[in-house]
């Protein structure tokens, strides 16, 4: 009998060197990889075998996972079940274009692809410390689009030092001559312990939410369906399952030095060295450095957090199950959502204020009765 998962997660952790705002885990690519590539399909092994998990989605991520082998990537998808997959995501960044074969990744079973583009202005790569330009940006969408990917989702950053709204528009102008089938805008983030969070380099609170909003605004106005605070799909059929899957708290695996997982009652991680991730597979055991079962509190908590950020809303019957009642007349009252049925939804202000909504919701739960 087949076990349903939504999806697999996969941490390719190496990248052409470290961006200056980046807290994510991952090292400069060493000369052999065999090791990781080894350790994370031993990996996926180990957790799958004899549990016929069948996935719905599997998504590459990192670190930047085009610099993994395009045959290890077949196998490693082949592992997981190819059958069963309905969208199959690798994360690309430009820098490494040149010695990737995208053609190959299509082959291996890969169906999208996300770019790290972040900016077409040269200036704001280079305080990102990303590695490529505008030009080899552009150069490797063409290159991606030429190699045979349909559905080609675009990575934006805003709320850079110094960046006014008028250069962000350039940016999402720029973006739409490529007709991407999503688009990803982030806020930046300021990450303790990275050169630009150290140096806490930001744009003004009031332009991040100028360019916020006119991010929705313009792409909405260019047909784009803002789903989630950040995300932004073409059609429908372009929202990307594998993300909404852990904003909607499906169960999923997460494989790779650092990765979560979730079983729909519980969190588990990995360790965080790669050194440890790897010896641990050599060994023969699990490489998961915790685990954490949720209780009811931590669940709804969860379903709000998650919820208000996008518009799949919050489920007033998926509380109830946790015990909880919410009455949501005050968050109504607020303007930021509307209540169809027994979900709340946001829109697209009530997803920027999504942590302020989850917070109020949070204290009405607290006065609510159990159910
Ligand atoms: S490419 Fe991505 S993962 Fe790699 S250093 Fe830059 S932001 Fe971090």
């Amino acid at each position: 009998m087949q076990n349903s998962c939504a999806g697999l997660y996969v941490h390719a952790p190496f990248c052409v060197s470290k961006c200056s705002y980046c807290a994510f885990n991952s090292v400069v690519k060493p000369a052999d990889t065999s090791g990781m590539c080894s350790a994370l399909s031993s990996e996926l092994y180990r957790r799958t075998n004899n549990n016929h998990l069948e996935f719905q989605t599997f998504y590459a991520g990192g670190g930047t996972p085009t610099l993994l082998p395009p045959e290890f990537w077949a196998g490693l998808v082949n592992m997981a079940g190819s059958e069963s997959l309905k969208e199959v995501t690798i994360e690309t960044n430009p820098a490494s274009a040149d010695a990737v074969d995208y053609h190959a990744l299509l082959l291996a079973g890969f169906n999208r692809i996300s770019v790290g583009v972040q900016s077409f202005n040269n200036k704001y790569l280079q305080l990102l410390g990303r590695r490529h330009s505008a030009d080899e940006a552009k150069g490797s969408l063409k290159l991606i689009s030429e190699s045979g990917f349909r559905n080609i989702s675009i990575d934006l950053m805003y709320g850079l030092p110094g960046q006014t709204p008028e250069d962000h528009r350039t940016d999402v102008e720029e973006t739409l001559r490529f007709a991407p089938q999503h688009i990803s805008a982030y806020d930046l983030t300021l990450e303790p312990g990275t050169p630009m969070g150290d140096r806490g380099e930001k744009a003004s609170e009031n332009f991040c939410t100028d360019m916020y909003h006119q991010t929705d605004e313009f792409l909405t106005a260019n047909g784009y369906i803002h789903y989630e605070v950040s995300s932004y799909a073409l059609e429908e059929k372009y929202r990307s399952v594998h993300n909404s899957s852990y904003w909607n708290r499906i169960p999923y695996i997460g494989i790779g030095p650092s990765a979560h997982s979730f079983t729909g009652t519980a969190r588990s991680w990995n360790v965080n060295s790669i050194s440890q991730y790897e010896s641990a597979l050599l060994q023969g055991e699990l490489p998961v450095e915790s685990s954490e079962e949720l209780t009811d509190e931590n669940a709804a908590h969860e379903i709000l957090a998650l919820g208000f950020r996008n518009t799949n809303g919050v489920d007033l019957d998926e509380l109830a199950e946790f015990g909880f009642r919410l009455d949501p007349n005050e968050l109504l009252q607020t303007g930021l959502i509307s209540r169809t049925d027994n979900l709340l939804v946001p829109d697209a202000e009530g997803m920027l204020f999504a942590d302020f909504l989850a917070l109020k919701a949070s204290e009405l739960l607290a006065g609510s009765h159990r159910v």
